[in-house]
């Protein structure tokens, strides 16, 4: 039977990872190596293949031979990107596929990639589906609210076996040397890790783009300098995303500020993130519109965050715009309003975003401040701690363009606060629901009905993640005037 279905995933990578015709035996070979078997006979299989059905068949076939670490998710992850491995292109044949592809369009090429990265299951489409999501109406847009369910939860052995590591090796998540790793601890499996190599902003092949494996939003890209380099949001990257668009115009581009608390997770690589979809942040309604010269507009959204948006179908004029704008907000201050430009480090910075909408080039350029103090150490214009029940971690760009990832928690415990409020138990009971205690005392105080409980708790939450966002507006000490006085001097 383990011989039919190699046989199997052999020709389903011929038909969907683009297997060469001549590597069938090749890439046998490996796998007979890789499940310490020691033949290989040809078998006629059919044309209707299910990848995760081959895959549980082989992974269980592994496991029974006692050939994983151990038999958690993560161990099978792990070792199924191994077995994905043997039949996926090597990296550089991937970026010589993809360049083709790319002289038919960009588009072509992106569907190439990605179809490619499902195929391959490197993107956890299947997990993917358990995310809850919904939306909030909230009274700037609707806010999409994700729960996320899609990452399974480490299991102790392997938390236990990463601990042992004493490696730096890879030197973060996003370095080039997780291309074909095998971590059998690691949250994401790596060996089947591809990444496409890109010259971006005249430096030839020194960038990267990769899939994201738990992506929380259709054809979620990461874009990544090959060399592991700290984030850097300036001039300089304004320029990259703008050719990144140039390149990839059916795609939205952005990057996370590069300072802590208001930053992403991973400071140290400077990298992008990007997709194809449309964002809540787009259909913001415009408070104040100003022509900064013939070819640049210049838009206040009305939006939780302060978010200016810049719009051109010149590169240049756009870049001039965007320029003077993060120049002027590097160096604002208004004491008057709490917003401290510097103390013993700089503060002002940006989250910008962009998308081209027709022939127009639209850069949203989000203010943030990263100025922290002992009451508040993480920072003032960072979800306020009454709120951290929710949402606790830093807000990046695709929180800030309205797309809430909340921690998959949640689901259990809104589900015992439904019991605590219908059946009248006490929530101290429950340790998890400590964080929840002053929350479900005004949820009680509403008197909510039975049957629209459920509903009203999602719209609660897709509440607090509006005021969450709302909690990261520099100008919340101020007014809005004191934002349209900022940008009226800069155009
Ligand atoms: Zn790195």
């Amino acid at each position: 039977m383990i011989n039919k279905k190699i046989n199997e995933l052999i020709a389903y990578a011929k038909a969907h990872l683009h297997l060469g015709v001549d590597d069938d035996y090749y890439a046998a070979n490996r796998l007979l190596y890789l499940l310490k078997l020691t033949t290989f006979t040809k078998e006629e299989v059919d044309e209707d293949l299910d990848f995760f059905e081959i895959m549980e068949y082989i992974l269980n076939y592994a496991c029974g031979k006692n050939l994983l670490e151990s038999d958690t998710v993560t161990s099978r992850d792990a070792f199924e990107g191994k077995i994905v491995d043997c039949l996926l292109p090597r990296p550089s044949e991937l970026t010589n596929l993809f360049r083709q592809e790319y002289k038919k369009g960009p588009l072509t090429a992106t569907n190439f990639f990605h179809d490619l990265s499902i195929a391959s299951n490197y993107i956890k489409t299947k997990r993917i589906e358990k995310n809850i999501k919904y939306d909030y109406a909230g009274k700037y847009a609707a806010l999409e609210i994700t729960i996320n369910l899609s990452k399974p939860e480490k299991d102790p052995k392997d938390i236990l076996a990463q601990s042992l590591i004493k490696d730096n090796y890879p030197t973060c998540p996003l370095c080039m040397e997780n291309v074909g790793v095998y971590q059998a601890t690691s949250l994401a499996p790596r060996s089947n890790h591809r990444v496409i190599s890109l010259t971006l902003n005249h430096e030839v092949d020194a960038w990267g783009m990769q899939y994201s494996p738990y992506a929380y939003f259709p054809e979620h890209t990461i874009v990544l300098r090959k060399d592991h380099s700290p984030m850097y949001v300036n001039e300089l990257s304004f320029a990259e995303l703008v050719d990144f668009i140039n390149k990839f115009p059916h795609y939205l581009i952005g990057s996370n500020a590069g300072l802590p608390i208001v930053g992403g997770s991973i400071l140290g690589h400077h990298h992008f993130q990007g997709g194809r979809y449309d964002f809540p942040i787009e259909k913001a309604r415009v408070l104040q519109k100003y022509k900064a010269n013939r070819k640049v507009t210049v838009e206040v959204l009305d939006w939780p965050m302060a978010v200016i948006r810049v719009s051109s179908d010149n590169e240049n004029a756009l870049l001039d715009e965007v320029n003077k704008i993060y120049e002027a907000w590097y160096n604002y201050e208004n004491k008057d309003i709490s917003i401290f430009k510097h103390t013993d480090q700089d503060h002002n910075t940006v989250t910008p975003i962009l998308k081209l909408n027709g022939a127009q080039y639209q850069f949203y350029i989000v203010l943030r401040n990263n100025y922290a103090t002992e009451d508040q150490p993480y920072g003032w214009y960072h979800p306020r701690k009454e709120r951290f029940h929710i949402k606790k971690e830093n807000i990046g760009l695709i929180e800030v363009m309205g797309l809430a990832i909340l921690p998959g928690r949640l689901v259990e415990e809104l589900d015992l606060i439904k019991d605590c409020l219908i059946n009248n138990k006490d929530p101290k009971e429950f340790p998890e629901l400590e964080k929840h205690l002053p929350w479900i005392e005004e949820l009680k105080e509403k008197n909510i009905s039975q049957d629209e409980l459920s509903e009203t708790l999602r719209q609660e939450v897709g509440h607090i993640f509006e005021q969450v966002l709302e909690d990261c507006n520099v100008f919340k000490y101020g007014s809005k005037e004191d934002l349209y006085r900022f940008v009226e001097k800069i155009i």
